[in-house]
């Protein structure tokens, strides 16, 4: 055996430098470097620690569909700047530079699509655009994919990985989409429509706060960061030791917030059950 101080463990944990870019990626689950296309042959899961990390809302609905059944709903709907909002930049300037890293209009995309055959209403927030955060662009698309999805009798799949919650960059027309989007789930329920909502990491704020926990079935990624406020302002508030594990999906499972906790390779198989189980 080697008493060399490199070993070949090290190599892979070191990547030295003139390693091209973007063939290793750093784990934020266990620190260790993986290999990318490893990590992507398992839909960007850890091989090594089973973390879930960031998908896309394109890839996440390559995961998820059937390939190339999704039908993209209000793709032209674009924000705007409601109440000329500045911080240290211009919300308008920040928008045209999300939009230009991410190539999205914003951070929700919807439409329809197929799950193992089964015709479904679709809709994911990605959290590359302003950490997935509800504006009323959000807002609106999502309640005009639930409303089709009442009119048209279909299942609705609602993919959140939104960790901004409301987009305070809109002040109020943000806040009022967490009523909105409620009041169109309510009627959407009451047309007896089954809606499977499904959190990863991370659903935070006014989303986990309205439509993200309003689903008829719960899901939830493997140790997903799910919760209103963050931990840091809960005990700077009410001063107590938090418990172990609070706010990861495995904590809310055990305290019935969310009704199973899916791997990512088994997410597309589970929601297929939900449906046929429901009889949907
Ligand atoms: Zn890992």
């Amino acid at each position: 055996m080697s008493t060399d101080a490199t070993t070949w463990r090290d190599v892979i944990k070191r990547p030295k430098r003139g390693v091209p870019e973007g063939l290793w990626k750093r784990c934020p689950g266990c620190q260790q470097t993986v290999f990318r296309k490893e990590a992507e042959k398992r839909l960007g899961v850890c091989p090594e620690c089973d973390y879930h990390w960031y998908v896309s809302a394109q890839t996440r609905i390559e995961q998820v569909l059937d390939e190339g059944t999704f039908e993209q709903w209000c793709a032209d709907l674009t924000p705007t700047d409601p109440i000329g909002f500045v911080d240290k930049r211009p919300y308008r300037d920040k928008l045209a530079k999300e939009q230009e890293r991410t190539k999205l209009t914003d951070a929700a995309v919807v439409g329809a699509g197929m799950v193992r055959a089964r015709r479904v209403a679709f809709a994911v927030t990605d959290s590359a655009f302003f950490m997935g955060s509800m504006g009323s662009v959000v807002g609106e698309k999502l309640v005009r994919t639930i409303e089709r999805a009442t009119d048209e009798d279909l299942p609705l799949i609602i993919v959140s990985g939104s960790g901004g919650g409301e987009r305070m960059h809109e002040g109020m027309f943000s806040l009022m989409q967490m009523a909105k989007t409620s009041a169109a789930l309510a009627r959407y329920d009451a047309a007896g429509g089954l809606f499977i909502s499904v959190l990863t990491n991370p659903t935070m704020g006014g989303v986990a706060a309205s439509f993200a926990s309003l689903g008829d079935v719960v899901f939830a990624e493997p140790k997903a960061l799910i919760g209103f406020a963050g931990p840091r302002t809960i005990k700077a508030t009410i001063r107590i030791e938090l418990p172990k594990g609070f706010q990861t999906s495995e904590f809310l499972l055990e305290h019935g917030f969310i009704d199973r906790i899916v791997r990512r390779k088994d997410l597309k198989s589970e929601i297929a059950r939900a449906i046929d189980y429901c009889g949907k």
